[in-house]
């Protein structure tokens, strides 16, 4: 099965020049969806992984599935303000302004092994923000896992720099 083909591609979208892969269409899809969970759950599967942590919105989507699949419990990553409970902060710049991204202090136990799940990984800023917050918690980051890469943004080769192993299903050329 072809994932790629899954994905749908929405020029100039949130602004031009930017294609927006949307994987709504690939999660609406019954075997494209469990096919892909399949996919980014395989290369741990007999590991041990104690929390999947997942970046909100679409990260959360993917990020339960795969914890369920694995027997792990799940890390919301959220946006600034979302969390009811005492929350770590780790700000990240965009290309205009920062963004910051949460996580309750109580969620991680020190020397947890962590899998972080996205959709897609761009540039890295979002990932390396959230492995730097799971990090300040006392994780250890076992991978960070996207459907999709931009490799020409590098955000890949960023997290590997890092020290994280980084597991990507398919790959789209340019931003
Ligand atoms: P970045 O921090 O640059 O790696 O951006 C990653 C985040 O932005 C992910 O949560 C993605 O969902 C979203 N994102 C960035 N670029 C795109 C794109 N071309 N298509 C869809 N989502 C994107």
């Amino acid at each position: 099965m072809d994932l790629t083909s899954l994905i749908r591609t929405i020029p100039d979208y949130p602004k031009p020049g930017i294609m927006f892969r949307d994987i709504t269409t690939l999660m609406g899809d019954a075997r494209g969806f469990r096919r892909a969970v399949d996919e980014l759950v395989q290369p741990f599967a007999g590991m041990k992984v104690d929390k999947v942590a997942g970046i909100e919105a679409r990260g959360f989507i993917l990020g339960g599935a795969v914890a369920h699949q694995l027997s792990a419990g799940f890390i919301p990553l959220r946006k600034r303000g979302k969390l009811p409970h005492k929350t770590r902060t780790v700000e990240y710049a965009l290309e205009y302004g920062t963004d910051a991204i949460e996580m309750h202090i109580d969620a991680l136990a020190r020397g947890e092994r962590v899998m972080l799940v996205d959709d897609l990984i761009a540039t890295g800023g979002t990932a390396l923000a959230a492995v730097d917050l799971l990090r300040q918690g006392g994780a250890e980051i076992v991978a960070a896992c996207f459907v999709v890469d931009l490799p020409e943004l590098g955000g890949a080769a960023k997290l590997k720099s890092a020290g994280v192993p980084v597991s990507t299903l398919v790959a789209f050329a340019g931003h």
